[in-house]
């Protein structure tokens, strides 16, 4: 059987949304509406709703939104945030920009999400908070994390930049911690046409600091209370965004109706899937398996034209850029490194059809025979 490319991702839409979308824009330019537009607001009354919390504010990047919370809690120098190893960069960089130490631990390797255990033999007395990553569009173990934060007095907060409409136990991304940062960087479930990020958190204090922070600290124009910071969310954006998340549930259960397919199809296959239990819903950002020869078996399926990817090559305490950090360097977390060698990242995206998934499967199987 050869078919044609199977992409790793697609951002494609109908062409009634996208003609919402530049009649919608349209108007905005025509009222000048470029600068936090009524399009933001009602994207952000919409979104905290979505997320089952009080408030967003939406921010500049996802990166932004992490940095912004942290900020907005107080967490700086002289502060540790635990987080995981296995995560992309944008969840460590705004704890080392508030000038706190983040304190890194490794992944279950079970389920690849962030290790309670290990988080909770990280605590010290200078820890203020737990970053929780929801990799993979998958919620870390929030009922643990959660027991240990109270028990120990942290704020517990969410990366979910990964995870928009993700729940565990009916609970969603997003509504559960402290506060959490998303991104609509374009790949992700929830993307814009651009850059873009949103806090969420039912804390209304940090929700109006957060306001003031992404507008110069601004209360009212040029009164500025606080040193601020330009991170708004683009005007144009909040459109994008606003016509997409009609439609997350349904491409979030697309996505999913996919992922059931893989997990029977690869039973038989020698490859390591992590279906989860059936009280999770993840929303399968990425679709990730452990494979024996990895590269090999990447290049054979890349000669079948199915484009895949390594999320993540390098765990954080691996890069050059953290080789004279002590949080970092000399550290050791066997179960991130193993994900640089063994792990697949699958074509996953909501057109992504049984055919395809056939396919996929099917080449998996022929390269590891
Ligand atoms: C994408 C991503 C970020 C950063 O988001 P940006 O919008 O690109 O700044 C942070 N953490 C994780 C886990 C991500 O996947």
């Amino acid at each position: 059987m050869k078919q044609q490319t199977v992409n790793f991702c697609d951002l494609s839409l109908a062409e009634e949304i996208e003609e919402r979308i530049w009649s919608k824009a349209r108007a905005l330019i025509s009222r000048n509406g470029f600068i936090l537009d009524q399009e933001v607001e009602g994207f952000e009354n919409e979104f905290s709703a979505f997320c089952e919390a009080s408030h967003c504010v939406g921010v500049a990047t996802g990166c932004d939104a992490l940095l912004w919370a942290m900020e907005g809690l107080g967490i700086g120098k002289g502060d540790e945030v635990i987080t995981v190893a296995n995560t992309f960069i944008g969840s460590v960089l705004p704890i080392l920009r508030t000038g706190a130490t983040p304190v890194l631990v490794d992944c279950d390797p079970a389920t690849q999400q962030i290790d309670p255990i290990q988080v909770k033999a990280a605590i010290t007395p200078r820890t203020s908070a737990i970053l929780a990553v929801h990799l993979y569009g998958r919620l870390a173990p929030m009922e643990e994390l959660r027991e240990i934060a109270e028990k120990n007095g942290l704020a517990l907060l969410e990366d979910a930049a990964q995870a928009h409409g993700a729940r565990y136990r009916g609970k969603r991304a997003g509504g559960i911690g402290h506060a959490s940062g998303f991104s609509f960087y374009p790949a992700k479930n929830l993307g814009a046409w651009g850059d873009g990020g949103a806090l969420v958190t039912s804390d209304d204090n940090l929700a109006h600091k957060v306001k003031r922070i992404r507008n110069y600290g601004q209360k009212e124009k040029y009164v500025h209370f606080e040193k601020g910071w330009n991170s708004r969310l683009d005007s144009i954006q909040a459109i994008v965004l606003r016509e997409k998340l009609k439609l997350i549930d349904e491409w979030n259960e697309r996505r999913r109706e996919a992922a059931n397919l893989y997990y029977e199809q690869l039973k038989d296959v020698s490859v390591t899937t992590f279906p989860g239990d059936d009280q999770d819903e993840p929303v399968h950002h990425l679709f990730v398996v452990l494979v024996p020869e990895r590269d090999k078996v990447q290049q054979s399926l890349q000669k079948q034209e199915i484009q895949t990817g390594i999320h993540y090559p390098v765990p954080i305490h691996k890069h050059e850029c953290f080789e004279n950090e002590s949080f970092a360097a000399g550290k050791n977390f066997p179960h991130a490194e193993k994900q640089g060698t063994e792990l697949l990242s699958l074509p996953m995206h909501p057109n992504l059809s049984p055919e395809h998934v056939g396919y996929v499967a099917e080449s998996l199987k022929n390269a590891l025979s």
